[in-house]
């Protein structure tokens, strides 16, 4: 583990974690669905509007340009943090935005009847539902590559499902569900030998581990700033160059055009060609100080640190009576989702909610996945670097005493 880092320090970064809920002190277990944002992230969104509140890419004025310089200074820092080129970042609203907008501008002009997509059977709903709209448009097939009894994705199963009839393979970096970090890279390499393109969903990676994109050997890379300790409302799509050029636009509007008239509109180059209309400046600028602030403390540290904390989570957890892990990849990031024999996940959730601690239940935007775990909903406790032992322990005593309750 890493030693130099102060990690319980680094707890008074996040006001909301001083907080008490039902008089207890909040044990925050749910970054996989929202990760909570530093104080410099605060700081950097109240700046924006306190300070140089202006609209991007238009004025010229002196708040105009300090507002566009931030703006755009975010999609240098997220460029470095990723290792792609700024001007293949292209700025969405999140994942799904992203996914929906490669699904409309890139794959549906490309998609015939007897095509094929295919996808991960742990996918999240965002890297499955917009496939399946353009498979019903077109009349091509959305695939499942399924998992082995252990969560991890069945490479047997996907080298006999890649073909040429494949025209994407979208494929999570790490389950939101069962934690599994999958060999992405290895991945990628084999559907390029099938010429098959590959879209990588980040959403669970970027924020616990280093994320080289360039590496990866992907075509499109999406991710989502709300669970990166910046804003809602944003994240980004990466794109090999060639594909931003290829692909139309999917909204029309303001910045996105170099001239416009009533016969013919030209576009504007990638990235701007696809961001129409005045964007959640404060939430970029945000997830600028984000990414700043997670860069200061290290992806790599941040990795060593939560597979600590889930190593410790899962063996304490397996001590309550009749408690299954669902998800035994061999590489796994801090994401356990469990179920309690003879109580309901909701209502664990809820009584743990009254000790204090916030963790999810439910399908979590799965609905395959789950139906293939053969459970109708699950308890996911989801780590981030401020996390504790002692909170891990809050944890198991809280499951504990609902299990008595509810039995
Ligand atoms: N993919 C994964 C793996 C996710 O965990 C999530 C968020 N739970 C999404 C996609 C969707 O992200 P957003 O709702 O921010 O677009």
């Amino acid at each position: 583990m890493n030693t130099a880092t102060d990690w319980t320090a680094l707890r008074d970064d996040f006001p909301i974690l001083r907080q008490q809920v039902h008089g207890k002190p909040l044990v925050y277990l749910d970054s996989a669905n929202t990760g909570q944002k530093p104080q410099v992230v605060i700081d950097a969104v109240d700046a924006y509007y306190r300070d140089y509140c202006a609209n991007v890419s238009r004025a010229v004025h002196a708040l105009g340009e300090r507002a566009t310089a931030m703006y755009e200074g975010t999609r240098e820092t997220l460029a470095r943090f990723l290792n792609v080129h700024r001007d293949e970042l292209v700025f969405t609203s999140g994942t799904t935005n992203a996914i929906n907008l490669v699904a409309y501008s890139w794959l549906l002009p490309r998609l015939r009847a007897g095509d094929v997509v295919l996808v991960s059977r742990m996918e999240h709903h965002a890297n499955l539902v917009p496939w399946q709209m353009m498979c019903e448009r077109t009349g091509a097939q959305l695939l499942p590559v399924e998992l082995t009894p252990q969560g991890e994705i069945d490479l047997d199963d996907l080298r006999a499902k890649l073909g040429p009839q494949v025209k994407l393979l979208a494929m999570t970096h790490v389950s939101n569900v069962l934690g599994t970090i999958t060999p992405i890279r290895e991945i990628c390499s084999m559907a390029r030998k099938h010429g098959v393109a590959t879209l990588v969903d980040g959403s669970q990676a970027i924020p616990h581990m280093p994320v080289d994109i360039a590496s990866i050997g992907c075509d499109f890379y999406v991710f989502t700033g709300h669970k990166v300790c910046g804003p809602t409302g944003t994240g980004a799509l990466w794109a090999k160059r060639e594909h931003l050029q290829s692909m139309p636009p999917f909204f029309g509007g303001g910045e996105m055009i170099r001239e416009v008239s009533f016969e013919r509109t030209s576009f504007n180059d990638p990235p701007h060609k696809f961001e129409a209309g005045t964007p959640n400046i404060a939430g970029f600028i945000g997830l600028g100080a984000a990414v700043d602030y997670l860069s200061g403390i290290g992806m790599a540290a941040i990795a060593e640190r939560e597979q600590f904390l889930l190593r410790e989570a899962t063996a304490r957890l397996r001590d309550v009576p009749g408690l299954r892990i669902f998800g035994a990849a061999s590489h796994k990031a801090a994401v356990i989702s469990f179920a309690i024999d003879g109580a309901h996940a909701h209502d664990l959730a809820t009584l743990l909610d009254l000790d204090g601690v916030a963790v999810r239940s439910g399908q979590h935007c799965a609905h395959p996945l789950l139906q293939w775990l053969g459970v109708g909903a699950t308890l996911r406790a989801s780590l981030a670097f401020f996390n504790t032992l002692d909170e891990i322990d809050i944890l198991v005593r809280a499951l504990h005493k609902a299990r008595q309750l509810l039995a």
